[in-house]
């Protein structure tokens, strides 16, 4: 079997509750890294540098474009967001399976440039859960709120292209049932080519 980790991308509208689906599942398991993005973004209350994001200003981010430092980056509503490449690419080599936390056009990019990549999508039940989770973390004005909807609908048009959709209406469940697809994805024959070539240069001892 390969030693490498599975690179892993989830997206999900604003208000999805994605992020506190990646704690869980990073707490109730030892084999994820969460990729720690950078962002041009201002912290809200209670983020942390380095561990939730790491916030830098437009010049310094154009420099790590021009550097060639990210995996991938987008705009979302107004901002810069990127993946650090070496991070990444570290911790896949170790045997980790790394996560993503990225929007729909990154989440894209990654798996035109690395196609083996997993995409899941998290959901809502429905569309007005995403406007009042919104609206109870009480971080954003009206109007960021009102552009992070619309976003989502454009976010909605690229589900298609993802691997798997997970609904996140019991957070026990949506975990668990995350965890056992990236479980699922490590047995795919695609992943399992050591294993074959093994049992294949065995067998011909019988042939
Ligand atoms: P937020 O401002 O709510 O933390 O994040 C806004 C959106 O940016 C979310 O959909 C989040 O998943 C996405 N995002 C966070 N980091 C990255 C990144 O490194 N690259 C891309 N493409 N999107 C990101």
């Amino acid at each position: 079997m390969s030693d490498r980790g599975i690179l892993i991308v989830v997206s999900g509208f604003a208000g999805s509750g994605k992020g506190t689906v990646m704690e869980r599942l990073l707490s109730g398991y030892d084999n994820y890294a969460l990729s720690i993005s950078a962002t041009t973004r201002a912290p809200r209350d209670g983020e942390v540098d380095g561990r939730h994001y790491f916030f830098v200003d437009t010049e310094k981010f154009e420099r790590m474009i021009e550097e060639g430092e990210l995996l991938e980056y987008a705009r979302y509503v107004s901002n810069y967001y990127g993946t650090p490449k070496s991070y990444v690419e570290k911790e896949l080599s170790r045997g980790k399976d790394v996560i993503l936390e990225i929007e729909t056009k990154g989440a894209l990019s990654v798996k035109e440039r690395f196609p083996d990549t997993l995409l899941l999508f998290i959901m809502p039940p429905d569309a007005d859960e995403i406007y009042n989770r919104l609206k109870k973390r009480g971080t954003e004005s009206e109007e960021v709120i009102r552009a992070r909807m619309s976003k989502a609908g454009e976010e909605a048009k690229l589900i298609e292209r993802y691997d798997y959709l997970i609904t996140n209406d019991d957070l026990d469940d949506c975990v668990s049932k995350v965890h056992s697809i990236i479980q699922a994805a490590h047995l795919s024959v695609s992943r399992s080519s050591d294993r074959i070539r093994a049992m294949q240069e065995q067998l011909k001892k019988y042939s």
